[in-house]
């Protein structure tokens, strides 16, 4: 209770969130592009977007071009795209499609 935790907005579903339950995704360092990855150990310099630890969250983002907004230009989602695809093959027991609309 009386730990603070900070507070950001999911790019995804636009909820406000603990960041411990949220995860980074900023700019690779490690390649000079504009390639987005998610930054695990938050430890990325620079500017930085937060999402939910969440298939929905991440492809709703990708989907509305989230990103983009977030960080103010063109940014090379690639490796994010990657990451979906293992959060979808760890979480499928706890993500079913329960709202109708899912083209995935
Ligand atoms: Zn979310």
């Amino acid at each position: 209770m009386a730990k603070h935790v900070p507070m950001r907005l999911c790019i995804g579903c636009r909820t406000r969130e603990t960041i411990d339950s949220l995860v980074r995704v900023a700019f690779d360092e490690a390649n000079d592009s504009r390639s987005l990855v998610l930054d695990q150990r938050n430890v990325l310099p620079g500017r930085g977007a937060w999402l939910h630890r969440d298939p929905k969250c991440l492809s709703t983002a990708l989907r509305k071009r989230a990103f983009a907004r977030a960080f103010r230009g063109r940014v090379d989602t690639a490796q994010l795209e990657q990451s979906l695809s293992a959060w979808h093959t760890t979480d499928t027991t706890t993500y079913n499609n329960d709202e109708s609309g899912s083209e995935i």
